[in-house]
């Protein structure tokens, strides 16, 4: 397979065209955002980090059952995925209270939820990502409500397999944001699953092993994603 010219350039990712039209080719990035794009800076390893680490969840996801956009590693930085036409919602996922959440309901930081909690945000940078529930998604025409019902599932299912995982290694999932999208018809997972995208805290530390140290600054946040990728790989 070759890879081809640049489609598209984004906050972490680079995406390039192959002589397949039904597969991209992806090359992860150092550079970080946060707050909507106003926070910048790198993280060294960032890229490859992200990329095998979202590698090793997808493979994990596709053993239980859970398809993905990936395919294969062409490099430490770059994985080919299935082309898909993205449909514009984040699902995040959460567990315990962090982040937006726990500041929008006024709930300490690390509150464990009564119940899983699934939010759907639209995807536009413009509008900084807002919140949404279903009926604007039906208003704005982004996904039929027999598509939200799908992800909805597959969003908890992929909640299941992380977080038993994940505890199998002394690490505990707060809440992740996952992106669905079309190929050929089909509905599957994309984008990444990396630190980036999740927050982890080791069990017994509560220490944040996820991209929480670059946003605010707490230091050792190379550390923290090869910390990630070790405890799942041993590597
Ligand atoms: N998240 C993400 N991309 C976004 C917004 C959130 O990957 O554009 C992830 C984030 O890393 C966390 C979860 O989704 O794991 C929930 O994020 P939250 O809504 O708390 O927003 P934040 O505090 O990051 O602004």
């Amino acid at each position: 397979m070759l890879k081809k010219e640049q489609l598209y350039e984004g906050k972490a990712k680079k995406v390039y065209r192959t002589d397949n039209p039904d597969l991209y080719w992806i090359e992860y990035k150092d550079d970080a955002t946060a707050f909507n794009g106003l926070k910048k800076g790198t993280i060294a390893n960032k890229g490859e980090l992200n990329n095998l680490i979202s590698a090793y969840f997808f493979r994990l996801l596709a053993e239980q059952g859970v398809e993905s956009h990936f395919v294969e590693e062409k490099s430490e930085r770059e994985m080919v995925v299935k082309a898909l036409q993205i449909i514009p919602v984040e699902v995040v996922v959460r567990n315990i209270a962090a982040g937006s959440l726990a500041k929008r309901l006024g709930l300490e930081e690390g509150t464990v939820l009564s119940c899983t909690v699934v939010e759907n945000y639209y995807k536009s940078d413009e509008l900084g990502d807002p919140l949404i529930n279903d009926d604007h998604i039906r208003a704005l025409n982004l996904a039929t409500p027999g598509q939200m019902a799908a992800i909805r599932e597959i969003a908890l299912k992929v909640n299941d397999i992380l977080r038993a995982h994940l505890a199998e290694r002394e690490l505990d999932l707060i809440d992740f944001k996952l992106e669905f999208g079309l190929h050929n018809g089909q509905l599957l997972l994309g984008d990444e699953i990396s630190p980036d995208t999740c927050r982890f805290w080791d069990k017994n530390t509560r220490e944040k092993l996820d991209k929480d140290r670059f946003r605010r600054d707490l230091g050792n946040v190379e550390e923290a994603y090869k910390e990630v990728y070790r405890r799942l790989t041993g590597r």
